[in-house]
């Protein structure tokens, strides 16, 4: 028998969902104005709290774990850094540069969004020029992309290595930031090795790049993960709170539970799966 959802009293923790901070982009420092006027035509004015935590040390090329939620505005909170430091440089990149900028991501849809942003704020710096990778498109076009010369790349974890691989004229070993996307789903999703042959890969050197992990927790399997990337030293930590059980989980994830008698717990635990269907239970 299904318990209708009235008869369940299940209870939640109560998460404050309020992204926003009291910043506003115009008063950032060493934001390109170009960038800030980018911001505003794109109807951005205030920061998110990421956005506060992360761009001061991120400008400052600081080797970060980001930590972040979808609808965070976590996109941002790496890309103006980044975006900014680039343009400082003299003369203006162009596509001749090759790729400086690696953005890793565990699935095409992210890849999309990442670089709609970045063309979006983008438009402030159009001699650079991004560009993403990843399984399912045409590679012939993504060789052609590759070869006039890719300043910024989103990419995913299979896509990248296989340019590595059969693509000439792609090289990542002039890289000066490099961003590990939503590295615990990269992990959930299988992707560890494809990351470790990249990361060995002889065309591949980011000695010298600032290295941001972007991640909605922390746990053992992704200090690992920053362990073989950052065998020196550990990148500052922006988002978490230091020795809190719940870095473990992100913010957005709801703990549900409810008290019920013995003998109706697999009829209450079958109600609570047909009500929580169309959610990631
Ligand atoms: P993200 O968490 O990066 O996936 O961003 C989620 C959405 O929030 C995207 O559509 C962004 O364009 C938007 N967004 C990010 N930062 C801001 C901001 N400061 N103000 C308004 N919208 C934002």
């Amino acid at each position: 028998k299904i318990i209708g959802a009235k008869d369940l009293d299940i209870k939640e923790s109560n998460n404050d969902n309020n992204v926003f901070s009291e910043k506003l982009f115009k008063d950032i420092e060493g934001l390109n104005p170009k960038l800030q006027r980018s911001l505003l035509n794109n109807g951005y004015e205030k920061l998110t709290k990421v956005q506060e935590m992360s761009i001061p040390s991120l400008l400052s090329k600081t080797d970060a774990i980001v930590k972040s939620e979808t609808g965070s505005g976590k996109t941002l909170a790496y890309m103006l850094p980044i975006l900014a430091n680039l343009m400082k440089t003299e003369p203006a990149i162009n596509r001749k540069d090759k790729t400086l900028v690696l953005i890793i991501c565990p699935v095409r849809e992210l890849c999309l969004q990442i670089l709609e942003i970045c063309q979006k704020v983008g438009n402030a710096c159009v001699n650079i020029v991004p560009g993403a990778l990843f399984g399912g498109q045409d590679i012939k076009s993504e060789k052609e992309k590759i070869r006039k010369g890719l300043n910024i790349i989103v990419g995913t974890p299979g896509r990248i290595l296989y340019h590595l691989d059969s693509t000439e004229c792609f090289t990542l070993n002039n890289l000066r930031h490099v961003v590990f996307e939503e590295c615990d789903r990269i992990l959930d999703m299988g992707f560890k090795k494809e990351l470790t042959n990249i990361l060995e890969h002889k065309k591949f050197n980011i000695e010298l790049a600032q290295k941001i992990f972007v991640s909605a927790c922390l746990n053992n399997e992704i200090k690992e993960l920053i362990g073989s990337v950052q065998r020196s030293k550990q990148p500052v930590q922006i988002g978490f709170e230091e020795n809190c059980i719940n870095n473990d989980f992100p913010d957005h994830l709801t703990h549900r539970y409810l008290i019920c008698e013995e003998n109706k717990k697999i009829s209450v635990l079958f109600s609570l799966l047909k009500l929580l269907e169309q959610k990631k239970i």
